[in-house]
């Protein structure tokens, strides 16, 4: 199955998915997306990156803000960085980089992106892309990512879900969690008065129900 163009979603929305689908729902179905100074300085470090177009050092070449976008996960967007590492006279290994301003996560949603990024170019160069890496900005430091079987099923799932989400136009309710406390959203979500508005409401039909 491929997805026809005008059903495309952002590769982003799969971090978003990934990390909470109620965030990826109020950025990419309600259209609310509120800059705060952890966004501001990731799209600073964005900016930066997509600044410069094209270098080359020794046997790599790098490639800054290549177009992006795959038929068979319905995906679009652009690649913050694609080294071309030489393999042979003729041919070079493609080896996405993604920028992220913070650290590490323990939830997979970075590597998601970045392994959506690697099957998208996969499917427009016909090529293999076996790894790729994360450069985290808090930490100065490169995260290697292998896209092994689990990451690339992962990937598609998150896919998957995440156009279904889109599709159906619905925005699920907040859960809070700790998470919340890192989301740029946390403003507009209000996960604990909503969560405690449901609450009372849900023990008002009980009562009323029993009565
Ligand atoms: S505040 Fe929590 S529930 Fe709301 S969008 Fe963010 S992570 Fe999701």
């Amino acid at each position: 199955m491929t997805y026809a163009e005008e059903d495309f979603i952002m590769i982003s929305a799969l971090q978003h998915y990934s990390f909470c689908e109620r965030q990826c729902a109020l950025i990419h179905i309600e259209q609310i997306w509120v800059e705060n100074r952890a966004t501001v300085e990731g799209k600073i470090m964005h900016e930066r990156v997509h600044e410069e177009d094209r270098e080359s050092r020794g046997d790599v070449r790098i490639e800054y803000g290549i177009p992006l976008r795959s038929l068979k996960l319905g995906l679009v967007g652009r690649a913050d960085m694609v080294e071309f590492h030489r393999l042979d006279k003729d041919s070079w290994q493609p080896f996405p980089v993604e920028y992220k301003r913070g650290k590490p996560k323990v939830d997979h949603c970075d590597l998601i992106q970045l392994c959506a990024q690697a099957m998208c170019l996969e499917e427009m160069l016909s090529v293999s892309i076996p790894s790729g890496a994360i450069f985290y900005g808090r930490t100065r430091r490169r995260l290697d990512v292998s896209f092994d079987d689990s990451l690339r099923q992962e990937t598609e799932d998150a896919a998957e879900k995440t156009h279904q989400l889109i599709t159906s136009g619905i925005t699920p309710p907040p859960v809070y969690e700790k998470r919340c406390e890192s989301c740029s959203l946390m403003g507009e979500c209000l996960p604990k008065t909503i969560q405690k508005r449901r609450s009372v409401k849900t023990y008002l039909t009980r009562i009323i129900g029993e009565s």
